[in-house]
């Protein structure tokens, strides 16, 4: 169901370049995104912390080809020192799309209700898509969060920390984060395996959602993907329990 390294078409390459010069702030990542889709490429392009402009791409090896030519070019503006290209794995994406651009906000609210949960919220065109998490999130890799997906919420309960009924709710992390992964989004919600980057205070680096179950509550499994990020053997929601907002806890704050 998700092999990640199945090739999409037979005939397809891949490789990995990286272009040094005067690269960024000049159009070259929404250039380079405008000539892979033009020649049927796919894969990503990102800016890199080091002036760089980075990128995965796979398709016919003669539009490869041509993109690579067009790198060494860049769109008006660019000075092209080099270009550095390696052969890659093909990873089967699905799309050619911009990385490392935030795609809206997310937050994690512990709730005590019934029974204690975190809320994951992903800002989806302009909504709150939403999922329970009861266990919370991690950054373990080995571990897998069950999250129960919700209803969606409106943006301005984002910021909500209060007692509620006999129970409360703290902003127990928030930040923005990126969409990643071969399918666009929402489709890759809507076909249940959706990979996102978290840029919080607790929560970083990337993670996935992988839909276990179908119903009007679908289960889901939340990840923590093996980056830099990650920290396995970690408890986070034990090691960091308080607010990001108020500093106070769940149980402060309840009395
Ligand atoms: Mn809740």
């Amino acid at each position: 169901m998700c092999d990640v390294n199945a090739p999409r078409a037979s005939g397809s390459a891949a490789l990995r370049a990286v272009v040094h010069g005067r690269v960024q702030g000049v159009g070259f990542r929404d250039a380079t995104v405008a000539r892979a889709r033009e020649r049927g490429v796919s894969g990503w392009v990102r800016n890199g912390d080091d002036g760089t402009v980075q990128l995965h791409a796979e398709g016919p090896p003669a539009a490869l080809d041509d993109l690579v030519a067009f790198l060494h070019d860049g769109p008006p503006g660019a000075r092209v020192d080099s270009v550095d290209v390696e052969a890659a794995r093909v990873e089967g994406h699905e799309q050619f799309a911009v990385r490392g651009v935030s795609a809206g906000v997310f937050v994690v609210q512990e709730h005590q209700a019934t029974a204690h949960h975190y809320d994951l919220r992903l800002e989806v065109d302009g909504v709150m898509r939403s999922w329970a998490v009861p266990k919370g999130p991690s950054l373990d890799p080995g571990v897998k969060r069950l999250a129960v997906q919700v209803g969606d919420h409106e943006k301005g309960h984002n910021t909500f920390e209060g007692t509620l009924g006999d129970g409360g709710v703290i902003v127990w992390d928030r930040g923005t984060y990126e969409q990643g992964g071969r399918v666009p989004w929402p489709e890759a919600l809507d076909r249940g395996h959706a990979v996102f980057a978290l840029h919080g205070e607790k929560l970083r680096g990337g993670f996935a959602l992988q839909r276990t179950g179908d119903g009007p509550k679908p289960q889901w499994l939340l990840i923590k993907r093996r980056d830099a990020e990650a920290r396995p053997g970690s408890d986070i929601v034990a090691q960091r329990p308080e607010s990001v907002v108020s500093g106070q806890t769940l149980d402060e704050l309840i009395g």
